[in-house]
């Protein structure tokens, strides 16, 4: 048995509601251990889901708190902040996408060799790194840890560009995020918190494949982190705009697709349509799975504005857009898409847009300035401003 991933909004509010009781105590015993594709009840599985807004931050964090109270789901709260950390970060350093693009560019021409291929095509000879491969490709998908032990031996015991490593997975996972992918992996290298690297163990990687991985002999163990200059300094959040009072044309995107809880009730939505352009991930575009997925999620998010609102929704190209919007005469509003191929697309297609942000990414995004641990600080405070009708944060 393999694992499903919801594509549309009831299928993830399902899973949501069947893994609500183990956001507790199960997730923080359970959560790294991965027993392998079917056998997996300790983590949500709903990355794809809550990278496409199908469900927010805010109601898998609520989900939580109600089920277990913010202590006994600490965990689990915090990891959903990872993400809200990680999106600010580079929001607040959108150059960062820029020098990752171009590095990724830089790395791929320099390749020589057959050692790239023979990673991506899961013929390395060791193991556990070559089933994780096919399991990437085959479900778009790969557990946390085993995401950190492949980026490990792939940067520091196949010695591949990281930067490869982020672009091969970021055109085969359905979760595919510009900023947890490219921050995770410059922190499995040890550019992102200088110095300090992640290394994959045989030890650790067989205690927590539950045996069904060894690689003892296999990975390098003892390497030196990959030099390279830090993140630069945060700079300010542009600020976001605001709904029209008159009607309006709503564009949505694969980077929020739950409009009913971002556009303000009352607002005149006079128009619809959606835009997805997975394939500029990477410019060797996606996998079929990946399409398929974020089209998935664009259609579900279209039929429910479209029965929000009562207007028709449809699908466009990317170049179909500027057409679109010309033809509405009307001011576009687009949910904020964050630093990525999607912002960039928008941005590219030379369209004025009127850009609305969640009041989650309002509160997270801006603290992003340093690390996850000053960060995390703030997540009591944050719950109290952002799930205002949950028990407070020191209640339970
Ligand atoms: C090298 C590497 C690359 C990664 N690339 C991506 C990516 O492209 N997209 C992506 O969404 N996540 C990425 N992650 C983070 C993490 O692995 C996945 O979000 C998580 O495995 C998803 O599984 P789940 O839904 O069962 O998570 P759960 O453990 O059930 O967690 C619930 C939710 O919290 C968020 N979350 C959990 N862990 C993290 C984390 N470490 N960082 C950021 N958010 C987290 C996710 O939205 C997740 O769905 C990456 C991690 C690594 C080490």
């Amino acid at each position: 048995m393999t694992e499903t991933f919801p594509t549309d909004r009831a299928a993830a509010l399902r899973r949501l509601s069947d893994f609500a009781p183990r956001m507790g105590h199960h997730y923080a015993k359970g959560r790294n251990a991965d027993p392998g594709p079917g056998r997996r009840r300790d983590v949500s599985l709903l990355s794809p889901a809550i990278r496409h807004r199908l469900v927010t931050e805010a109601e898998v964090v609520a989900a939580a708190v109600a089920a277990h109270g913010p202590r006994a789901a600490e965990k689990f709260i915090q990891e959903v902040f990872w993400r809200s950390y990680w999106k600010g970060f580079l929001e607040l350093r959108p150059g960062m996408w820029r020098a990752y693009q171009a590095a990724r560019d830089a790395d791929r021409a320099a390749m020589r060799g057959t050692a790239l291929e023979r990673a991506e095509n899961g013929a390395t000879g060791i193991g556990c790194f070559d089933d994780w491969v096919a399991e990437l490709r085959e479900t778009g998908w790969l557990h946390n840890h085993a995401r950190m032990w492949f980026a490990s031996i792939w940067v520091f015991t196949l010695k591949l560009p990281w930067t490869l490593g982020a672009d091969f997975m970021l055109r085969h996972l359905r979760d595919g995020d510009a900023a947890s992918n490219t921050l995770s992996w410059r922190w499995v290298a040890g550019i992102q918190t200088p110095g300090k690297h992640y290394v994959a163990r045989a030890e650790n990687i067989a205690r927590y494949t539950e045996g069904r991985f060894d690689p003892a002999g296999e990975l390098e163990e003892d390497p030196s982190p990959i030099d390279a200059p830090p993140p630069p300094r945060a700079g300010a959040l542009p600020p976001a705009d605001r709904v029209p009072d008159g009607p309006f044309a709503l564009l949505l995107h694969e980077d929020d697709l739950h409009p009913e809880s971002l556009v303000p009730p009352g607002a005149k939505v006079a128009a619809i349509a959606g835009v997805a352009v997975p394939e500029a991930r990477s410019p060797l575009g996606c996998s079929a799975l990946v399409a398929e997925s974020a089209g998935a999620a664009l259609a579900d998010g279209l039929a429910r504005a479209s029965a929000q609102w009562g207007v028709p929704a449809r699908r466009l190209t990317l170049e179909e857009v500027p057409a679109w919007a010309a033809g509405q005469g009307l001011p576009v509003v687009t949910p904020w898409a964050p630093v990525g191929w999607t912002a960039d697309a928008l941005a590219g297609s030379g369209v004025p847009m009127r850009r609305i942000r969640r009041e989650w990414d309002e509160a997270c995004w801006p603290l992003a300035t340093k690390g996850f641990f000053p960060f995390r600080e703030s997540i009591p405070t944050l719950l109290g401003r952002l799930l205002p009708d949950q028990p407070s944060a020191s209640a339970r």
